[in-house]
């Protein structure tokens, strides 16, 4: 989770969580319902009626925005891609799947999966609306019909063919699938998502000078964020691309210390880490790798635990760690670092350790070629 945010639950196992920057776009709506739109269709209701609608109209509007990424982590989760968290934001929700799918298919279905979602519910809430009686519910019918309408515009909008937007995604696994090549795939959609963005941008700041302040202003804000984040995404591929060349074995440490699995803390400490200055120790058993002891987790240990604590207590057992293989990509490496938040990971061929990657040298080596 973000500085900027606070959680409110979990569905699925997945953590809800509110950025504070969402409050301002959630009072925006609230207000301009309840203080234009509302007053607008009904004109004899009162300003307290007004502003429950709103606020309830509001509520039930982001939890539509929730579903519709519940829709893409549901999917990702039924598809073995873990996720963290969604995040209601200023712009919307943004849903945290900790990888990218590995094929063009999960890509497809884990895009569609919001789009469907908030169709579905627009079509939900226009049944609503068809379906109850007038005059008596005309006020709960106008609440659908407005939802409705804004679930179908939040998946046309998302269904734009540019890159971050869900139809980005949709297209670009299209693209993978037919030219089986994922880079050049996310390059043409994020250039794609460009356009859109400026185009956006163009026609809110005309929307502006026509009259339309605040729609003219939040469809160039709208704009100015998808363009962050699509040369963010292209940035991202073409430094994939640089380190696809290179493995987790070109990088790793194969200098490390192997430890008896009897010693004590104080002699690990006296015998190998205070002249090798090394925090991480091998603990071994004739040619067998035990596990990996991380002195930096012991430093807060009692003292008195020194002297009797054996290496084999305070270690890692070898199948508890999370390990790379010599052969994983420099970017699978960057992304273990991120989940498991070490600053070493050991590198394992045939369940024994072959050496150990650290994630200095990794930022290191990435600043060196990025
Ligand atoms: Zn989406």
């Amino acid at each position: 989770m973000s500085k900027g945010s606070f959680s409110i639950g979990k569905l699925s196992g997945i953590s809800i969580n509110i950025d504070y920057s969402w409050f301002f776009i959630f009072l925006l709506v609230t207000w301009s319902l309840a203080g234009s739109y509302f007053p607008s269709v009904f004109p004899e209701w009162s300003l307290l009626q007004s502003i429950s609608a709103g606020i309830i109209t509001s509520l039930l509007f982001f939890a539509s925005v929730l579903a519709h990424e519940l829709g893409h982590s549901i999917t990702a989760q039924r598809n073995g891609l873990p996720v963290k968290s969604i995040t209601l934001f200023i712009f919307g929700g943004l849903a945290s799947i900790s990888r990218e799918p590995e094929s063009s298919g999960v890509e497809f279905k884990i895009a569609i999966a919001g789009p469907l979602t908030s169709i579905a519910l627009g079509i939900v809430f226009w049944a609503l609306y068809f379906l109850l009686p007038s005059p008596r519910f005309d006020g709960v019918a106008e609440i659908a019909f407005w939802l409705g309408l804004t679930n179908v515009i939040l998946a046309v909008f998302n269904l734009l063919p540019g890159f971050p937007l869900d139809g980005g995604r949709v297209l670009r696994s299209i693209i993978w699938k037919v030219g089986k090549n994922p880079q050049k795939a996310t390059k043409w959609v994020s250039n794609i998502g460009r356009v859109i963005s400026y185009l956006m941008i163009a026609t809110g700041i005309i929307l502006f000078f026509m009259g339309y302040t605040l729609n003219g202003l939040w469809l160039a804000f709208i704009g100015w964020f998808l363009n962050s984040a699509s040369s963010g995404s292209s940035r991202q591929v073409s430094l994939q691309q640089k380190l696809q060349k290179y493995s987790v074995a070109e990088l790793m440490n194969t200098n490390y210390i192997k430890i008896p699995a009897h010693i004590s803390i104080e002699e690990m400490y006296n015998e190998y880490i205070r002249q090798n200055k090394k925090s991480y120790l091998m603990v071994t058993s004739g040619s067998d790798t035990l596990g990996l002891v991380n002195m930096n987790l012991l430093r807060n240990l009692d003292k008195k635990q020194w002297s009797i604590k054996t290496a084999t207590e305070v270690m890692t057992p070898l199948g508890q760690l999370s390990y790379l293989t010599p052969e994983a990509g420099l970017i699978a490496a960057l992304q273990l670092f991120q989940e498991e938040k070490v600053d070493q990971l050991p590198v394992v061929r045939d369940r024994e350790i072959v050496g150990l990657i650290s994630y200095d040298d990794l930022v290191d080596f990435l600043n060196r070629k990025a």
